[in-house]
């Protein structure tokens, strides 16, 4: 399998040299040449496989400058009961009232309690494989609002030939979400608290990655979602939720089932359409924003809007408060029939010159085709959904997960499973949770008191220099 970018440039690329990469050259995001078609009997022949094994066969389709034998050791190195829990790893659960149809599967069971984990934990040893196998080393610098943070720090800690510099915004996480990252005491993790708010630790990131000298001189990497193998990580468990929520019936022709995505930078639903456009049947992707809508309002209205950062909500979702969907891109380019230029002149020159972009009405009429719709949640509908969900079934749901569940029973179509996914567990965003039931959730045994563990971290001002100089000095030449 080649990669080619989505704004034109066509020069055929391998798995393991855009794993490494960020952004191709000319700007755009890369995707594969094509998507390999599952036909019926490889579903049937997939469908009571382990979770491990699964992945390796959907990863081997688009991974092939890895020899087999290493990428099956790696999927059964990462997906393990040990690390997510069950031996499912992703179980499905019925959710809501009995006659609703209902699905909610379980995707935070790592070890940072968010969905992240899923991609990230396989993404630590990958970048680990092929960083010996290049006798390279990288060091990843990344900003976090929250949960991609600690979901990297926990997948790469220990990892040889890496080393993570995270900021993130001083006394702006959650005390859980704080200790969650500098707790961990790894020589090779760097937490840098940065006197300032998110979009000054993004713009430090930015400032340090534009300069290519530095880049290339501290072989700077990233590990954001734009990342084409965190994508294809998360396709897995659409096919897995999928074979769960359809096991037991035979049937003539093949059962189909609906997703509902809490979406933020649009990476989870993404993998949706990827395993969609592979032939899973899937009849719905329902994307679920909360009041940060720009997403729901391009589905609608075919407007694509990005809002400034004053006008971007803090709300009690709080990793949904995107208003600048990084793999949105992706889903476009497939949209407007693989057209570089097109996407070129719309990500590029339109976003730069208007502050955004409008589809014609015939392209807006293709995203049927794709079976997206969406929908927006707000505060009080994540206060309603998650009392109403815990006095219905007894399971608490997380905010986010509260946004994907209103916004799926928007579109539930009869006789067909819709499965909701979540992305995080509740005892993230405990306060809400609170205010919403009067419970408090505990987190699993593993982590409770990590709030009380001493802290590693260094305090920054919000500048770019002091920045390089903590890099310079903290990386083996
Ligand atoms: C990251 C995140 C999301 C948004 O996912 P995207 O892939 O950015 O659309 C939703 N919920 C939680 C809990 C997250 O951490």
């Amino acid at each position: 399998m080649k990669y080619i970018s989505t704004r034109g440039d066509q020069t055929p690329r391998g798995f393991s040299d855009i794993l490494l990469e960020g952004l191709a050259p000319d700007g755009g995001l890369y995707l594969p040449t094509h998507y390999p078609q599952v036909d019926a009997a490889t579903l049937a022949r997939w469908r009571g496989l382990p979770y491990a094994s699964l992945a390796f066969e959907i990863l081997s389709l688009y991974i092939d400058d890895i020899p087999a034998a290493d990428l099956q050791r790696l999927c059964d190195a990462t997906y393990t009961e040990t690390v997510f829990g069950t031996p499912q790893i992703t179980p499905v659960q019925p959710i809501g009232a009995a006659d609703e149809g209902l699905l909610l599967q379980a995707l935070s069971n790592g070890p940072t309690l968010a969905f992240k984990d899923m991609a990230m934990q396989l993404l630590g040893k990958l970048f680990e494989y092929e960083l010996a196998r290049r006798g390279e080393a990288l060091n990843i610098l990344g900003a976090t609002s929250g949960d991609t943070g600690s979901a990297a720090e926990y997948a790469m800690r220990g990892r040889r030939g890496i080393q993570v510099f995270m900021l993130s915004p001083k006394g702006r996480m959650s005390p859980f979400q704080q200790a969650q990252m500098f707790s961990l005491q790894d020589a090779n993790i760097h937490n840098i608290a940065v006197v300032g708010v998110f979009d000054d630790c993004q713009d430090i990131v930015k400032a340090v990655s534009n300069d290519l000298a530095f880049k290339r001189d501290f072989k700077i990497g990233t590990v954001n979602s734009i990342n084409w193998a965190r994508l294809l990580a998360q396709v897995v468990y659409y096919f897995a939720g999928y074979f769960q929520a359809t096991s037991g019936r035979v049937q003539a022709t093949p059962e189909r089932v609906s997703f509902a995505v809490p979406s933020g930078n649009f990476g989870n639903i993404c993998a949706g359409h990827v395993a969609r456009s592979m032939g899973l049947p899937i009849a719905q992707l329902v994307l679920a924003t909360n009041e940060n809508d720009v997403l729901d309002e391009f589905f609608r209205t075919g407007t694509y809007r990005p809002r400034a950062t004053a006008e971007t909500h803090e709300t009690s979702s709080p990793s949904m408060d995107i208003s600048k969907a990084s793999n949105f891109e992706r889903f476009v380019f497939d949209l407007l029939g693989r057209d570089g230029a097109r996407t070129q002149e719309l990500f590029g020159a339109a976003l730069a010159r208007d502050g955004g972009f409008t589809i014609t009405p015939a392209e807006h009429a293709r995203i049927a085709g794709y079976g997206f719709v969406s929908g927006k949640s707000t505060h009080a509908d994540r206060l309603a959904t998650i009392r109403s969900t815990w006095q219905a079934s007894g399971v608490l749901v997380d905010t986010h997960t509260a946004d994907g569940l209103k916004v799926a029973r928007e579109h539930r179509q009869k006789g067909v499973p819709m499965i909701v996914l979540e992305t995080a567990l509740p005892a993230k965003f405990a306060a809400t949770i609170l205010e919403a039931t009067g419970v408090n959730p505990e987190p699993p045994a593993a982590l409770r008191g990590i709030e009380a563990l001493p802290k590693r971290f260094v305090e920054m001002t919000a500048d770019v220099g002091a920045v390089k100089r903590y890099i310079e000095l903290n990386c083996p030449a």
